[in-house]
């Protein structure tokens, strides 16, 4: 593979690129390096291209210079409260960005016969809200709730045009929640683990009753490796941890590690209950049968031993 991994720098894809990095020929990463950015993330950084995935030409030149055959797109804005915020860099990254990247491809892979992908990594928020008793399979109709869901589920849709009007090899993935080292400051898990540490208010939104499905980053990043090896183009793959918990159980479980790891109590009685975010989703979950039984591929992390793990990293990140 000459592969290129767009938002490379980021959460997800600094892990993804840490390990597909041998199975590469080469690997080029192209990342605007925003707030989410951080170069340390990365243990390979030989082939780093700081540039925006809408500049066109940019993306030209990256793919005959390097030959790409390969792309694994991570880049958006990611965070559901700042699209809230304002939707304005959401539609320019996620969906004129997506829309520029595939153009390209399109184009540059237009007379070419030999092995090609586009990986595109969504998420699960563009189903919106699932029914108690009910997962989110492939065939759920999307419903998205956040501009941050919207932007996603407009570039998938994109994505899966170009494959159905241009035979544009994409497949596209929805996952649940990612945790794990290198992850922003500002998502749930980094926020309630800082405030901790430092004895300050653990704000959580609402009742907290809100449930989401819960995966290692690692077990994404080896599902995003079988989609890439052994998916199926045209196809969509869920992917699940198979770990619903609401976020007041969450923040519990976080505040008792922290506890147990320090000696100390009362970490709980720093929760408070804040406003709720505007058009909160009250449940995800995922149904990830078909990657299971058509790639062989399952979740493997074991969910409290990855929490601590993950608490002990921002512990240390965040101590006073
Ligand atoms: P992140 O915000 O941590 O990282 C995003 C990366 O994209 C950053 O490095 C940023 O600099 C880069 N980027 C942003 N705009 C760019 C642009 N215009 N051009 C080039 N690079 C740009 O996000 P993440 O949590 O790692 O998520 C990665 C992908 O996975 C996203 O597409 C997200 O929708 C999807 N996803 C995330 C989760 C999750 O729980 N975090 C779950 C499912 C899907």
């Amino acid at each position: 593979m000459n592969l290129l991994v767009t938002g490379g720098a980021g959460f997800i894809g600094s892990h993804f690129c840490n390990t597909i990095a041998p199975a590469a020929k080469k690997l080029v990463i192209l990342d605007k390096l925003t707030y989410a950015a951080n170069l340390n993330y990365l243990d390979c950084r030989n082939l780093l291209v700081a540039g925006d995935i809408c500049d066109r030409a940019l993306v030209r030149k990256i793919l005959y210079t390097h030959e790409i055959d390969t792309i694994v797109h991570f880049a958006a804005e990611s965070h559901v409260d700042r699209s809230i915020q304002s939707a304005e860099a959401f539609v320019q990254t996620n969906i004129v960005g997506t829309q520029v990247l595939i153009d390209e491809f399109k184009d540059y892979n237009s007379n070419e016969s030999t092995f090609k992908r586009f990986i595109h990594v969504s998420t699960d928020e563009v189903y919106g809200v699932a029914k108690k008793g009910t997962s989110f399979t492939e065939l759920t109709p999307y419903a998205p709730n956040s501009p941050y869901a919207a932007s996603k589920a407009a570039s998938d849709l994109m994505v899966r045009s170009y494959y159905k009007t241009h035979n544009f090899p994409a497949i596209i993935t929805h996952c649940s929640n990612n945790f794990g080292p290198h992850q922003a400051d500002e998502k749930l898990i980094p926020t309630v683990i800082r405030s901790i540490v430092n004895n300050e208010c653990i704000p959580v939104y609402g009742s907290g009753k809100q449930i989401r499905d819960w995966i290692s980053v690692h077990d994404h990043c080896t599902a995003l490796a079988s989609v890439l090896y052994r998916g199926r183009v045209g196809e969509t793959y869920n992917i699940g941890g198979d770990n619903e918990v609401s976020n007041i159980d969450l923040v519990h479980r976080l505040c008792d590690y922290y506890d147990e790891f320090t000696d100390t109590s009362g970490s709980r009685k720093l929760v408070r209950h804040v406003p709720d975010r505007l058009g909160h989703d009250i449940r995800y979950s995922i149904d990830s049968t078909k990657i299971i039984k058509e790639l062989g591929w399952k979740p493997r992390r074991l969910f409290d031993r990855e929490l601590k793990n993950t608490l002990e990293y921002y512990s240390k990140k965040y101590a006073p």
